[in-house]
């Protein structure tokens, strides 16, 4: 498709080209080392270089909480609030978190497809950037590469006048329509290399895994894990959520509310009867990676972990994803040359 350079002293021009005619979600910088997707109101507080959003552009579809009815037991009715489609343009998303949107989609679609959110992603359209991997990112492992276009409807490769720009979709090419930018046809900058690596395939990690069960691993990172739940929080592709009803004093009305859970709180694994069936954070900690390498990648063919790094950047005892795995590979390794 079509590829054009919008100069670094265009961006604003371009942003302001984007809010006059559709809402715009962007990052902006939150404190000193921090960025957060939110409503545009000012061009100039649009960061396109930043290394990653605390949270994902999941929240737009998946709302941290929502009311999911409103019930009555005087009239015995009950009423699901009106949701509506986000029907925006989500500027400057990185490739590892349109990937996670695409996991997310299958996870919602898959089985009874779930309407809140389906509803909710209408009328997205994504303008993916490129980006320097930092300490913390290791997309590449996972197949994910900081120039992959796929999922954005125009992509923005960085350059180091300004911003290449290719076209991808018909709805790509409506959002740049009466914006003119000159063509451009010379080959893109080589991309910067990942510091972080998985050192094995995917197929061969699932095997891996389930070779690791009661692997030592498990035990000592329970010894620093404060079972905080930012790991899950802060994740894009996790979509657990709890449901609890809001009942008035008086007994006769209240609502039903979602709001996101995760594998790595206790309350999460307790069901009814008081049963926790994960109560040791050795236990949780492990199925956290197996969900993301294991269990979704054995029954969907790719790992639901899209390398962006967020929660170990994020995790307060220093625990990283990528280190815990590939512990698991090496003693795996060496196990195998043992027996071999
Ligand atoms: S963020 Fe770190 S400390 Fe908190 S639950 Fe996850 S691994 Fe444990
Ligand atoms: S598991 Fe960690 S690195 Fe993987 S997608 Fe989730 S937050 Fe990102």
């Amino acid at each position: 498709m079509a590829q054009s350079f919008l100069e670094q002293a265009r961006v604003l021009d371009f942003i302001v080209h984007l809010q006059t005619r559709h809402t715009v979600y962007a990052p902006h910088r939150r404190g000193q080392r921090s960025f957060a997707f939110e409503k545009t109101s000012d061009p100039a507080a649009v960061e396109l270089d930043y290394p990653r959003v605390l949270g994902s552009v999941k929240k737009y579809f998946l709302p941290p909480r929502e009311t999911l009815m409103d019930f009555d037991l005087k009239t015995d009715t009950a009423t699901a609030p009106q949701v509506e489609p986000v029907n925006a343009v989500f500027l400057g998303v990185h490739s590892y978190d349109l990937a996670a949107v695409k996991r997310l989609d299958h996870n919602f679609l898959t089985g009874k497809p779930e309407r809140n959110y389906l509803v909710r992603r209408q009328g997205a359209r994504f303008i993916g950037v490129s980006y320097v991997p930092d300490k913390f990112h290791f997309a590449g492992s996972v197949g994910i590469d900081p120039y992959d276009m796929t999922g954005s409807d125009v992509f923005l490769t960085r350059h180091p006048d300004g911003w290449i720009v290719d076209v991808l979709t018909g709805e790509g090419a409506a959002l740049l329509q009466g914006f003119a930018l000159p063509p451009h046809a010379l080959p893109k900058p080589k991309r910067e290399h990942f510091t972080q690596h998985i050192y094995v395939p995917q197929d061969s990690l699932g095997r891996i895994l389930e070779a690791s069960y009661d692997h030592p691993v498990w035990n000592e990172t329970a010894r620093s894990c404060l079972s905080c739940g930012t790991c899950n929080l802060v994740c894009p592709t996790c979509y657990c959520f709890n449901v609890e009803d809001q009942v008035a004093v008086t007994g006769d009305s209240g609502s039903r509310e979602r709001s996101w859970d995760g594998c790595m709180l206790r309350g999460f694994t307790e069901v009814a009867g008081g049963e926790v069936f994960r109560e040791k954070s050795a236990a949780r900690q492990r199925h956290r990676i197996y969900r993301k390498f294991k269990y979704l990648s054995d029954a969907t063919g790719q790992p639901w972990c899209v390398g962006c790094g967020r929660c170990t950047a994020a995790c307060t005892a220093g625990i990283s994803i990528v280190d815990i795995v590939n512990r698991l590979i090496r003693d795996a390794e060496r196990e195998e040359k043992i027996t071999a």
